[in-house]
């Protein structure tokens, strides 16, 4: 078992709350469940809570009630736009079933999706306001290193909450980093998330054009895999584009969200940045092609 065991931690701090059970948040909700902590489920669609209430999950109709049964909540969500809905209505004000009606004291909320600084700092102060605390902590890592609980933690923000959430993280991941200040977690992710992007494009490329050139694939990928270029990602892609299969570990519609989002950074900062505006484009036509809600691999087929 990972971590500090949850038996010498207080019965109440055990108590945790889990909001969004896509392919990211089910493994760590189940991770949590298997790990000792008594888990409160909620997602927006109700038929994703089942394989977790079958392995012993208590499942919830609103946002509130996780929060409300729990010390800390974790949240690991679409976008941005799905994170501000756990606190507010599409028209700014506070949902009544929302986050924030839950919260007081000492709990904790720790937002884990993907999302740009500004919105993080714009959920960190909401709950601020309720007296509450408030933790930032995207995480590295595809479905199978969630399943496995080897992500990587970019958690920033309240550092006491950083603290409290420790025997939690220990389950989700293999290492944890603290990066201080809200924002930093979140500007951390993304520019890890422009790379793989960009090297995700160049494996595609290489792969097209080996192909193409009257070489295997296969040999291009073991040429590749035996020098300075090797890494697990283009070890586990790799065949599987060529193979067709492009099943979603990380939709491709988050890969060109992130992609948008670190461009505005880069903006903001007035950064040049040419290979991920290109790169951002790439992904944008595979939506547009309907790859969406296949694997950011899947990009493959627009280029080739
Ligand atoms: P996913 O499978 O698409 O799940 C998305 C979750 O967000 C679902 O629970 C979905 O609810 C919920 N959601 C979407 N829009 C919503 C809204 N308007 N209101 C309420 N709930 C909403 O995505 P995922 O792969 O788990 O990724 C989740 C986050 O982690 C994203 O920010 C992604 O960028 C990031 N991430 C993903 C990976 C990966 O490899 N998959 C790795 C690292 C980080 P429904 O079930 O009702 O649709």
């Amino acid at each position: 078992m990972k971590g500090e065991s949850p038996v010498n931690i207080d019965q109440n701090r055990r108590k945790i709350g889990f909001l969004g059970l896509g392919i990211m948040g089910s493994a760590i909700a189940q991770n949590l469940l298997k790990g000792g902590f008594e888990v409160t489920v909620w997602n927006r669609s109700p038929e994703k809570c089942e394989p977790l209430a079958e392995i012993g999950a208590h499942v919830v109709r609103s946002p509130c009630e996780a929060v409300e049964r729990s010390f800390l909540t974790f949240a690991m969500l679409a976008d941005p736009a799905a994170a501000e809905s756990m606190l507010f209505n599409p028209d700014g004000a506070i949902r009544e079933d929302g986050v924030l009606n839950g919260l007081s004291d000492e709990k904790g909320y720790i937002d884990l999706s993907t999302v740009d600084p500004a919105t993080s700092r714009k959920v960190g102060a909401a709950v601020s306001a309720r007296g509450a605390r408030f933790l930032e902590a995207p995480v590295s890592g595809s479905k199978k290193p969630a399943e496995e609980g080897n992500l990587v933690i970019l958690s920033a923000g309240d550092e006491s909450l950083h603290q409290d959430a420790l025997p939690c993280f220990e389950k989700m991941g293999k290492k944890i980093f603290y990066l201080g200040t809200l924002g930093n977690g979140a500007r951390m992710k993304l520019i890890v998330n422009m790379v793989m992007g960009e090297m995700m494009i160049g494996l595609c490329e290489g792969l097209g054009l080996a192909q193409a050139a009257g070489l295997e694939q296969e040999d291009f990928l073991n040429v590749l895999d035996s020098g300075a270029l090797a890494n697990a990602m283009f070890r586990l892609k790799g065949p599987q584009i060529g193979a067709g299969q492009f099943s979603p570990a990380f939709p491709l519609k988050h890969m060109q969200k992130d992609l948008r989002l670190t461009l505005a950074l880069a903006d903001e900062i007035g950064l040049s940045l040419p290979s991920a505006a290109i790169a951002n484009e790439c992904f944008k036509k595979a939506r547009q092609l309907g790859s969406s809600n296949e694997d950011f691999s899947a990009v493959y087929k627009s280029l080739v």
